[in-house]
């Protein structure tokens, strides 16, 4: 029987590479987007290229209803959940002095309270089965911090704490629990920045470039496989050497 993985916020980006990686390795695909668009159907497709199942859920993983609906909709149609990537993350950068609350608290909701709302979902169902992993994308923003993301590193270093703690609280049922911390990768997250300024990051990053999202989804796929059974509550940088 094939391993489930359900990804958040995998129609692009990283998460699409994540759903696609992990399909290539024979895992059925639970892939979370919030509008149908031809992002999600393309995903779709090429997850299916690989001879494995992909269910599409609908939700905002800022809403509890949502998450507890699409966690419902995949039990019913697999009946577990192997494995939990939660990636769905947005920014709203500013400085402080700028930055509105309705600012903060956006970043805040999706991010880390999204990515509480969908494991506090999925976690009994892990219990049951006695086994699972769950991979939380943070970033190394929540480890070193940054001038113009107040919001968006505190929501990273609270999935950072989130994952610890979770970590010591389900590691005796089998569960692992550990957080991914990316760089500067190449996506639409970061297509907004100028050339000068990837340049600029690049020059201080020691492998000299930016990251791919392969590069971002081969440690998930390592983190989700049993080569990775003794590894938990751990944060795992992939930045080219950015942070050490
Ligand atoms: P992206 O903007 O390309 O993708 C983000 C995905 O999340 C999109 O599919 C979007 O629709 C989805 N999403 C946003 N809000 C959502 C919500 N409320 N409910 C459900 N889905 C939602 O960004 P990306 O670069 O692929 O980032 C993926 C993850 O990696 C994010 O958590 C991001 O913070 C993290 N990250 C990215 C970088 C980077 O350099 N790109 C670095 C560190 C961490």
């Amino acid at each position: 029987m094939s391993k489930v993985a359900f990804i958040t916020g995998a129609t692009r980006g990283i998460g699409k590479q994540i759903a696609i990686t992990l399909a290539e390795n024979g895992y059925d695909i639970c892939l979370n987007y919030r509008k149908e668009n031809d992002e999600l159907n393309n995903t779709k497709k090429e997850i299916e290229n690989n001879n494995v199942k992909c269910l599409t859920v609908q939700g905002d993983v800022s809403s509890f209803d949502d998450c507890k609906k699409m966690c419902d909709e995949i039990i019913a149609e697999f009946g577990k959940i192997d494995v939990l990537v939660n990636n769905a993350g947005i920014t709203k950068d500013t400085l402080l002095m700028r930055m509105s609350k309705e600012d903060f608290e956006s970043v805040i909701d999706v991010n880390l309270t999204g990515t509480f709302n969908v494991t506090k979902n999925v976690v009994p169902f892990m219990m049951k089965a006695r086994s699972g992993k769950i991979i939380n994308i943070s970033s190394v923003v929540g480890v070193a911090g940054n001038a113009g993301q107040t919001n968006y590193a505190a929501s990273k270093a609270g999935i950072i704490g989130f994952t610890k703690s979770l970590a010591k609280e389900i590691g005796s049922r089998n569960i692992q629990v550990n957080a991914v911390a990316p760089g500067f990768i190449e996506t639409q997250m970061t297509e907004v920045l100028s050339d000068s300024v990837k340049e600029e990051i690049s020059k201080n990053i020691p492998l000299k470039r930016m990251g791919t999202t392969t590069d971002v989804a081969n440690l998930v796929k390592f983190l989700a496989s049993d080569d990775s059974s003794y590894i938990t509550g751990q944060v795992i940088n992939v930045d080219g050497g950015m942070v050490m």
